[in-house]
């Protein structure tokens, strides 16, 4: 029994320099894990944190939003389009 990529996200980082990327595994048993997203870019890994925000909004499928936050000014966030 293994996890395995099903399938890597990717998105533009902010710069658009490098892109942004996640990567989706499951295993045998159809269990899905999602990774926290990778930031494939320097100047933009030095400036932002990932950020990750659940939502539950019942009766509908839940989800989580990401973003990228400055570290020098965290109320700067880009909602990433993951
Ligand atoms: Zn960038």
């Amino acid at each position: 029994m293994s996890w395995e990529t099903i399938s890597i996200k990717k998105v533009e980082c902010p710069c658009g320099k490098g892109t942004i990327e996640q990567e989706i595994r499951g295993d045998d048993w159809n269990r899905i894990e999602v990774e926290t997203p990778i930031i494939n870019c320097t100047d933009c890994a030095n400036k932002y944190d990932i950020e990750s925000k659940y939502f539950y909004p019942k009766p509908k499928h839940d989800y989580t939003i990401y973003y990228c936050v400055d570290k020098n000014n965290k109320d700067e966030k880009i909602q990433l389009n993951l």
